[in-house]
C-alpha cells in the first residue's frame, strides 16, 4: 500500500477520546482520509508519493472556527470600541448598506480564508448576506465550512424584500447541498430582535424539511435579556424553547446571558454552542458560562464572530484568551485547562456544528484535515507538554503547514490556493470606498 502523503517526526496530539498524544509519530493520507496515525515503528517509513518531515513539530486537527461573517474581514478596524449596539446600527449596517455587493463578498470572503489558513483553521460555520458567493469563493480555496445565509426583517444585500428571506435561504441550501466534499449548507437567523417570531419559526421549519443545521445569535447581552423579559416574560433561551426552536440540530451563538435553569434546557434538548471569547470581551457584552455548559454535556466550539468586532480570525489567541478570561473570572486557575480548551476548538467545534464524524481529532478513518505547528523557535522552546505549548504559547502564524481533505493549502506558510497579493490590494481598494476616501 502507497500512501497519498505521509507525514514523520511529528509529536502528534490526535485529540482523539483517550486525547493521546504521539512523540515521533506518523500520518499516513490516501484519497483524503487519514488510514494511519501512530507511532513510527522502526525501519524504513513507509512508502508514499510525497513525504512531509515536520521536523519535531506538532501535528494537530485543523482547528475549527464556530462562528464567523467572512465578509466583514474589509470592516476589520473600522469601528472600534462602541457599545454593541452603536457599533452595530451606526457603523456595520450602513457599511454593509452600502458597500455588500457579489465582488466585495468575494474579496472578504478569500481575505478571511487566506488568514484562517495561514493561522490553522481548516473549517469555519458562517452566516452572512449574498452566501452564494460566500460559498463560490471558499470553495475555490479548498477549506472546509458549513455555510448559511442570513435571514434578517429588513432589506438585506442580495434579498431587497424581507417577505423572501426564507426562501432565499432555502435557495442556497439547495443549491449547495451536496454539491462540494468540503461544503455543508444551514440556515442562519441573525437574531430574535431582527426576526420576527413568525420569521424565526418558518426558517426553523425550513432548515428542519431540508435536514440542515439552523444558527442564531442568542443571550449576547444584558439588554437583549432584559427586552426578551419584558416582551415574553421569559428568557431568550426560554423564549427559543416556547417557539420550537432548541433542539440538537440548532447551534446557538454567544449564550452569555444564560443561567443554571438555561443551561440545564439547551443539555436537556441537546442544543449546540458556539461561544465566541473575544468579540464578547470587545463588545462588553460579558463571560459566558462556558466550564457550566461544558459540565452539562453540551457541545460547545469557539468563535471568532466577525472580523469587525475581534479583530481578527486567529484560533490560537481564541483559545489563549478563553483559557485566561474564565480563570481570572472565576478566581480558579484549573478552571479552562489547556486540554479543553484545545477540544472546544477541535472536536467540541466539530460536535457544535454536525461534523464530529467527519472531522475534529486525528483518527483513522476521517478526513485528512490537520495542520503543522513550527516548534522550532524561541517562543516554542523547551518543549514540556505540547497541549500547553499549543494553547499558551504559539500563535497563528507559527503554523507551517495546512491540509484540508488530504490536500495541502498552506505549504512552508505559502498559501497554495489563494493569490495572497491581489487579495490584498483588491481589499485596500474596497476599504477605500468604505471609508470614503478614495485615492
Ligand atoms: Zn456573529
Amino acid at each position: 500500500m502507497i500512501f497519498d502523503t505521509l507525514i514523520h517526526n511529528a509529536t502528534i496530539v490526535t485529540v482523539n477520546p483517550g486525547f493521546e498524544v504521539i512523540a515521533d509519530g506518523i500520518i499516513g493520507i490516501r484519497s483524503g482520509i487519514i488510514e494511519v496515525v501512530g507511532k513510527r515503528s522502526r525501519g524504513p517509513l513507509p512508502k508514499a508519493v510525497e513525504y512531509l518531515d515536520a521536523e519535531g513539530g506538532i501535528a494537530l486537527p485543523g482547528l475549527i472556527n464556530t462562528h464567523s461573517h467572512l465578509p466583514m474581514s474589509l470592516f476589520r478596524g473600522l469601528a472600534d470600541d462602541l457599545p454593541l449596539m452603536t457599533w452595530l446600527t451606526d457603523h456595520i449596517f450602513p457599511a454593509e448598506a452600502g458597500h455588500i455587493a457579489p465582488e466585495t463578498i468575494r474579496t472578504g470572503t478569500l481575505l478571511s480564508c487566506a488568514e484562517m489558513l495561514l493561522s490553522g483553521t481548516t473549517c469555519c460555520c458562517d452566516g452572512y448576506f449574498l452566501e452564494d458567493h460566500v460559498a463560490e469563493a471558499l470553495n475555490e480555496t479548498g477549506m472546509r465550512a458549513v455555510l448559511a445565509q442570513g435571514v434578517i426583517d429588513f432589506p438585506a444585500p442580495g434579498v431587497p424584500d424581507p417577505a423572501n428571506n426564507v426562501s432565499a435561504a432555502v435557495d442556497f441550501v439547495q443549491k449547495w447541498q451536496g454539491r462540494s466534499d468540503c461544503i455543508t449548507p444551514s440556515i442562519f437567523c441573525h437574531s430574535t430582535w431582527t426576526c420576527s417570531e413568525n420569521t424565526l419559526k418558518r426558517a426553523k421549519k425550513a432548515a428542519q424539511d431540508q435536514g440542515v443545521l439552523f444558527q442564531i445569535h442568542i443571550s449576547e447581552t444584558r439588554s437583549e435579556q432584559a427586552e426578551i423579559l419584558g416582551r415574553h416574560k421569559t428568557t431568550p433561551i426560554g423564549y427559543l424553547e416556547r417557539i420550537g426552536i432548541l433542539d440538537e440540530s440548532t447551534l446557538l451563538v454567544h449564550c452569555v446571558w444564560v443561567d443554571e435553569k438555561g443551561i440545564e434546557l439547551m443539555a436537556r434538548r441537546r442544543s449546540r454552542v458556539s461561544v465566541c471569547t473575544e468579540s464578547e470581551m470587545k463588545l462588553a457584552s460579558g463571560v459566558a458560562p462556558l466550564p457550566a455548559m461544558l459540565a452539562a454535556g453540551l457541545a460547545v466550539g469557539l468563535g471568532t464572530d466577525g472580523c469587525a468586532s475581534n479583530n481578527n480570525l486567529d484560533m490560537f489567541q481564541e483559545m489563549d484568551m478563553t483559557a485566561k478570561l474564565h480563570k481570572v473570572h472565576s478566581l480558579d486557575p484549573t478552571v479552562m485547562n489547556a486540554r479543553s480548551v484545545l477540544e472546544a476548538a477541535t472536536i467540541q467545534a466539530a460536535r457544535a456544528i454536525g461534523l464530529s464524524e467527519v472531522i475534529g481529532s486525528l483518527e483513522t478513518g476521517k478526513a485528512a484535515d490537520l495542520i503543522i505547528v513550527d516548534t522550532n523557535q524561541p517562543h516554542l522552546v523547551p518543549l514540556y507538554h505540547p497541549v500547553s505549548q499549543v494553547v499558551y504559547a504559539a500563535r497563528g502564524a507559527d503554523v507551517s503547514d495546512v491540509m484540508v481533505q488530504g490536500r495541502f493549502l498552506v505549504r512552508n506558510r505559502k498559501l497554495v490556493t489563494i493569490d495572497i497579493k491581489g487579495v490584498c490590494a483588491a481589499a485596500h481598494q474596497a476599504a477605500r470606498k468604505i471609508s470614503g476616501k478614495p485615492g
